[in-house]
């Protein structure tokens, strides 16, 4: 069995308390590594190390396009490595290997895109209403950063962070989920390589409770940038509270996929059962509530429901596996307590509805794909996040019942709407209150493009150019050019 340790100042460093967690694998269910289980005296020492070397020359001291090159070789590793990486996270997540290996591909472009950002980040030169005066800004890091990350995606999700972090000038300590630390500490380890000076990216691994909560209150840090379930992350948001830390959360969603009579049906399938059933709904993204419109409701639902039976279940890292495994025994339990809850509250399972078993996968944690119909979007499985293989459908009458079912929800951090018609798309695009609204197509995404929530869906927005400023603060300066301090008493 692997063992892995936290990785501080460019080392490896057993954890000061001694134990360790058991990393389970999802397809068989047998632990497969074991990582440091961190506590507060690790968190203390990877914050120290953080912030020393946010005040190194080694690292404060370098041009922003010395910075960008560091980006440029790293994203040069990370797709050499990117097999072994997604390797660990199908072995950690239970994910199909084709999805985190297509993640690990993609992920250099964001290290490419942001290095590429670092050297131009600019100030202005501030045309004053004071004669007299010289005056401009500056754009600078904002310290030591906390990156708090999930297990479904656990390097996408952390390079949204880490690359306009460093591209920026801050130094990072990383908590992964304790349930997929492995690939981030591989992942880690490809920054010392890059030529990152030690220190500047720190990982430690554990409990959110035992590890995580004492980096969310440590005075030197400065900003907590969390993705995970939102009960997390208003305790976060609480705790950053108590010394005005900055915070950005990317949390859950209960995005509808909305489907009208004149859409492209086939495609409309094909978008809705990705939306639920990739990952095996194991997404923030997941397009858990299915709105189709009555009048195609029923064949809808018949050809979606006899599509959703010829799913494989296998896995993962079997390339012709299409659902594998939900991550972990809990959310297993989870998922099958929700399915009982739709059950109590009336809906009908018209597929699915139990854990999955036979062929070969019965040491798996597995869930059949399950479509709930005529939901009624009150009920607990149409407005909580399951984060499992549960599609909720939901008919609706018009355009504005359609807006109205959709913005029916704490979240809103995505939708899809599938219509031939351009102005329908543009006026659904408009109302519909998230985050990110996909037209004819669903679960895309790009380091160009900015991902968020609205509502309880997160605040802040990570990937594009704007989200190199959740990292940075301005500072103005004033040079006195001629003006002279005559009457000390008044301000001027
Ligand atoms: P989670 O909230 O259980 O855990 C996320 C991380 O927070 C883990 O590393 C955990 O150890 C840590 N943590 C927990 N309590 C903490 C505390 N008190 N202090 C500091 N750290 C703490 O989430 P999860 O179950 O790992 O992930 C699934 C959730 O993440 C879902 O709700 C999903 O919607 C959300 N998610 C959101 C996005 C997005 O971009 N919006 C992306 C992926 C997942």
């Amino acid at each position: 069995m692997q063992t892995y340790q936290h990785y501080i100042g460019g080392q490896w460093h057993a954890p000061t308390g001694g134990g360790y967690i058991e990393s389970r694998n999802p397809w068989d269910g047998r632990p497969w590594a074991q990582i440091a289980r961190g506590s507060a005296r690790d968190a203390e020492m990877a914050v120290e190390a953080a912030d020393a070397a946010f005040r190194d020359p080694a690292w404060a001291g370098l041009t922003p396009t010395q910075r960008g090159k560091l980006l440029g070789r790293v994203a040069d590793l990370i797709e050499s490595n990117a097999r072994r990486l997604a390797e660990l996270e199908t072995r950690d997540n239970g994910k199909l290997f084709a999805e985190m290996h297509a993640q690990a591909r993609y992920i250099p472009e964001w290290f490419r895109y942001f290095g590429g950002l670092a050297d131009k980040i600019q100030g202005a030169v501030i045309p004053l209403d004071k004669p007299g005066y010289f005056n401009f800004t500056r754009r600078e890091p904002l310290g030591v950063i906390v990156a708090i990350t999930p297990w479904n995606s656990p390097l996408l999700l952390l390079t949204w962070k880490l690359a306009p972090l460093l591209a920026a000038g801050n130094t990072v300590v990383i908590k992964p989920s304790e349930h997929t630390s492995a690939s981030t500490l591989e992942f880690a380890r490809l920054f010392g390589e890059a030529g990152f000076p030690p220190g500047v990216v720190n990982v430690v691994t554990g409990f959110g409770a035992e590890v995580g909560q004492p980096l969310v209150t440590h005075p030197k840090v400065s900003k907590i940038a969390f993705t995970g379930s939102d009960a997390n992350g208003r305790l976060i948001y609480q705790s950053a509270a108590a010394s005005l830390k900055k915070v950005s959360l990317e949390l859950g969603g209960k995005s509808p996929n909305i489907v009208f009579d004149d859409a492209d049906i086939e495609q409309a399938i094909h978008g809705v059962l990705s939306g639920i059933f990739a990952a095996s709904g194991q997404t923030c993204i997941a397009g858990s509530r299915l709105l189709v419109q009555r009048s195609i409701y029923r064949t809808f639902l018949d050809r979606l429901v006899e599509r959703a039976a010829t799913a494989k279940l296998g896995d993962p890292m079997h390339p012709e596996t299409q659902i594998g495994p939900v991550t972990t025994e809990a959310q297993l339990a989870k998922v099958l307590e929700y399915i009982e809850i739709g059950k109590a509250e009336g809906a009908v399972p018209l597929c699915g509805g139990v854990r999955a078993s036979g062929g070969g996968i019965d040491s798996g944690w597995f869930v059949e794909p399950t479509i709930f119909g005529d939901v009624n979007n009150r009920m607990r499985i149409a407005q909580e996040e399951i984060f499992g293989p549960v599609l909720c459908a939901i008919p609706f009458d018009t355009e504005e019942d359609a807006i109205r079912l959709s913005n029916d929800s704490v979240y809103g951090l995505g939708a899809g709407v599938w219509t031939r018609s351009i102005e329908r798309a543009l006026r659904m695009s408009q109302a519909i209150q998230s985050g990110t609204v996909w037209v004819n197509t669903y679960r895309a995404v790009s380091f160009m493009s900015p991902f968020g929530g609205y509502k309880q869906s997160g605040i802040g927005r990570e990937s594009g150019m704007e989200a190199i400023d959740a990292y940075l603060q301005t500072k103005s300066v004033w040079i006195a050019a001629g003006a002279k301090v005559d009457n000390p008493f008044v301000i001027r």
